[in-house]
C-alpha cells in the first residue's frame, strides 16, 4: 500500500473552513466529540464481537486513553474500538455523515454574524448538533489518525490532515485493533495539555460515557506522570441503579449527557421517568421530557432513545420504543431480554420491544398527566413546546385516546393567558350552554378580537381559541367531549347563544336550505332589506347569502361559515397542504 493524497469533498472543505475560522466561541467541545467517537467505536466493537466470530481483537479491554504530552505538544485520544479500514477512513473522515449539517451550520454562522445569536444560544445549538471529528481542527495544527480495523486481513493506516483541504493516507504501524487520534496543538490551544483542565472537561462532558476514560500526562521533560493512568469518568450505567441510590444532581448530570453535553439555565427537563420492570420483560428505562423542543423534532433522521442490551449499546436512535407523538422524550432503555445477534431491522420488530413500548407509553402518559394536574406552570411550558406533537396521537393512537384527550389544553377568551382543559371548560359551562365553543384561525390575537365572539360572550360563555394549524384535525377526531359537541362560533347560526324567539328558526335553519327560504320570507318586510339586497348584488357569487342576524352585539357585520360546511380555517389548511 502506498501513500496517497486526496482532496476533501467540497462540502467537507466548506465545513472545515467554518469550524476552524468562525463557528465556535468555545473550542473545548472538540474533546467531547472525539471521546464520543471513541465510545461509539467501542460500542460498535462490543456489538460486532457478539455477531461476528471473525472479528480480531476480541480480547481487548475496552477503554479510552487520553494522553497529553507537553514535550511533543500533542494530545492523543486512543480507543480499543472497531477501528477503520483504509476505505472506511476515506469514507468516514472525508465526507460529512449527516445530510444537512453544513446548511445548518451556515445558518448558525449567519445568525451569529447578524448578532442574532447569543453565545449561550450558540452553545445550545451546537450541543444539539455535534460537528464531530472535524471539530478537532479548532485546536489542531495537524491531526493524525492511526487506526486498524478488526476485520480479518485489515492493514493499519495513518490518515493525516492539516485541515487545509487535503488529507493523506499512508501505511501505519498500529498493532492492536482501534484508533489513536493524535492532535498537534495550535499555539493558542496549549491549555489542553493541563491536567486539571482535561479532568474538568472529561467530567463535564463525558462523565456517563460507559467506558472508562483514563488520563495520562507527560511533562515538558518527557517524564510520564501517570505510569498507571487513572479513570476520570463515572462510567456507570446510572439507569440500572435504584432511584434511592441517586441524588438530583446525578439525574441532572445524566440529562446533560443525554442531551449532548449542554443544558442552559431554564432548560432543565420538565420531568423524568426512571423505571425498571422485571416481568414480562426485564428492562431499565431512564427517560426525560426535555425542557426545550430539540431542533430536530420535525426531521426525519432525528435523535431518539438509545437502546442497550445488557449494557451494550445496540441502537443509537431506536424510534420504536415510544409512539411518534412522544418522540420528544429522550433517554436510555436497557434490557436483558433482547437478542444481540440479530440485525437492527429485526430488532426493531422484536416482540420484546413492543412489550417495552406498551409499558413505556403508559408510564410516559401517566407522567404527563401528573405534570398536568400537579404542576400546571411546568405543564403550560411543556404544552407550548410539545403540544402540537402530542396532538398527533389523537389521530394515530386510538388505544390511548382517553388519556390523550385529558392532556389537551387551549387558551380561551375568558381565561386570558391560562390554559384550559376540556374537563375544566365543561365544568365551567353555564347550564343552558349545550356545545363547546371554539374559534379557529392562525392568529390568536385576531381571534380574540373577532366579532364572532360577541353573542357568545354576551351570554357569559367561554370560547376556546384554536390557533394551532392541527387543531381542526384534532376536533375532527374528537367529535365530542362528555356528550358535548364542538361548535365553531364562525359557523352556522348560534342557537345556544341567541335569544329565545330566534331559537326555532335557527334550529330549522341547520336542517335544510328550505328553512333558509322560509326565514328569508319571514323577514321580507324588514327595513334592513335594501341593505341586504345591496350586499347580495355587490358580493354576488362570492357569498352564499347575506342576512340579518342577532349574533352581533357591537360590530355591524361578519362573515359566517355555512352550517355543516367546511370552515374557512380548514379550507386554508387544506389549501396549504396542496402541492
Ligand atoms: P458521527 O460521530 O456523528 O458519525 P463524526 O464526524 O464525529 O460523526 O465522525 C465521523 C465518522 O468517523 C464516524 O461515524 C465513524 O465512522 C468514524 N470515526 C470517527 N472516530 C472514530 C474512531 N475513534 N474509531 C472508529 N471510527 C471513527
Ligand atoms: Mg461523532
Amino acid at each position: 500500500m502506498s501513500s496517497e493524497t486526496h482532496e476533501f469533498k467540497a462540502e467537507v472543505a466548506a465545513l472545515l473552513n467554518l469550524v476552524t475560522n468562525s463557528l465556535y466561541t468555545n473550542s473545548e467541545i472538540f474533546l467531547r466529540e472525539l471521546i464520543s467517537n471513541a465510545a461509539d467505536a467501542l460500542d460498535k466493537a462490543r456489538y460486532q464481537a457478539l455477531v461476528d466470530s471473525e472479528l480480531g481483537g476480541k480480547e481487548l479491554e475496552p477503554h479510552i486513553l487520553i494522553t497529553a504530552n507537553a514535550q511533543a505538544n500533542t494530545l492523543t485520544i486512543e480507543d480499543t474500538g472497531i477501528g477503520m479500514t483504509r476505505e472506511e477512513a476515506g469514507q468516514n473522515l472525508g465526507t460529512i455523515a449527516h445530510s444537512g449539517t453544513l446548511a445548518y451550520l451556515k445558518q448558525i454562522q449567519e445568525a451569529k454574524a447578524k448578532g442574532e445569536l447569543s453565545e449561550a444560544g450558540e452553545v445550545n445549538l451546537i450541543g444539539q448538533f455535534g460537528v464531530g471529528f472535524y471539530s478537532a481542527f479548532m485546536v489542531a495544527e495537524e491531526v493524525s489518525v492511526h487506526t486498524r480495523s478488526g476485520k480479518p486481513g485489515s492493514e493499519p493506516i495513518i490518515w493525516r490532515s492539516k485541515g487545509d483541504g487535503r488529507y493523506a493516507v499512508e501505511p501505519g504501524t498500529r498493532e492492536a485493533r482501534g484508533t489513536s487520534i493524535e492532535i498537534t496543538l495550535k499555539g493558542e490551544a496549549k491549555e489542553f495539555l493541563d491536567r486539571w483542565r482535561l479532568q474538568n472537561l472529561i467530567k463535564r462532558y463525558s462523565n456517563y460515557v460507559i467506558h472508562p476514560i483514563k488520563l495520562r500526562i507527560v511533562d515538558a521533560e518527557g517524564e510520564d506522570k501517570d505510569p498507571e493512568p487513572k479513570q476520570i469518568n463515572a462510567a456507570s450505567a446510572i439507569w440500572a441503579k435504584s432511584p434511592s441510590e441517586l441524588e438530583d444532581e446525578d439525574y441532572q448530570e445524566f440529562y446533560k449527557h443525554v442531551m449532548g453535553g449542554f443544558v442552559l439555565p431554564g432548560d432543565e427537563p420538565f420531568g423524568k421517568l426512571h423505571y425498571s420492570a422485571d416481568a414480562p420483560i426485564q428492562f431499565h428505562a431512564l427517560l426525560f421530557v426535555p425542557g426545550r423542543a430539540p431542533a430536530d423534532l420535525f426531521q426525519e433522521d432525528r435523535k431518539s432513545l438509545q437502546l442497550y442490551a445488557r449494557r451494550v449499546l445496540v441502537m443509537e436512535n431506536c424510534d420504536s420504543l415510544l409512539p411518534q407523538y412522544l418522540r420528544f422524550i429522550r433517554g436510555v432503555v436497557d434490557s436483558e431480554d433482547l437478542p444481540l445477534n440479530v440485525s437492527r431491522e429485526m430488532l426493531q420488530e422484536h416482540k420484546s420491544l413492543s412489550a417495552i413500548r406498551r409499558q413505556l407509553t403508559r408510564k410516559a402518559l401517566k407522567l404527563l398527566a401528573e405534570l398536568a394536574s400537579d404542576e400546571a406552570e411546568t405543564y403550560a411550558k411543556l404544552w407550548k413546546e410539545f403540544g402540537p406533537v402530542i396532538k398527533e396521537g389523537l389521530h394515530t393512537d386510538s388505544s390511548q385516546r382517553k388519556d390523550l384527550i385529558e392532556l389537551l389544553r387551549w387558551r380561551s377568551v375568558a381565561k386570558g393567558e391560562d390554559l384550559v382543559s376540556l374537563k375544566a371548560y365543561v365544568e365551567a359551562m353555564p347550564e343552558d350552554q349545550k356545545s363547546i365553543w371554539y374559534i379557529a384561525g392562525p392568529d390568536e390575537a385576531a381571534l380574540r378580537n373577532s366579532p364572532h365572539l360577541e353573542a357568545v360572550n354576551a351570554k357569559g360563555q367561554d370560547v376556546l381559541l384554536m390557533s394551532d394549524a392541527v387543531d381542526e384535525w384534532v376536533l375532527q377526531s374528537l367529535a365530542e367531549y362528555e356528550g358535548k359537541s364542538f361548535r365553531s362560533v364562525t359557523q352556522g347560526e348560534l342557537e345556544d347563544a341567541a335569544d329565545e324567539d330566534d331559537k326555532d328558526d335557527d334550529a330549522k335553519d341547520e336542517d335544510s336550505e328550505d328553512a333558509d327560504e322560509a326565514k328569508k320570507d319571514e323577514r321580507e318586510a324588514s327595513p334592513i332589506d335594501p341593505l341586504l339586497n345591496l350586499g347580495k348584488v355587490v358580493f354576488g357569487e362570492r357569498l352564499r347569502d347575506v342576512r340579518a342576524s342577532k349574533r352581533l352585539v357591537d360590530s355591524p357585520s361578519c362573515l359566517v361559515d355555512a352550517a355543516g360546511g367546511m370552515s374557512r380555517n380548514m379550507e386554508r389548511i387544506l389549501r396549504m397542504a396542496q402541492p
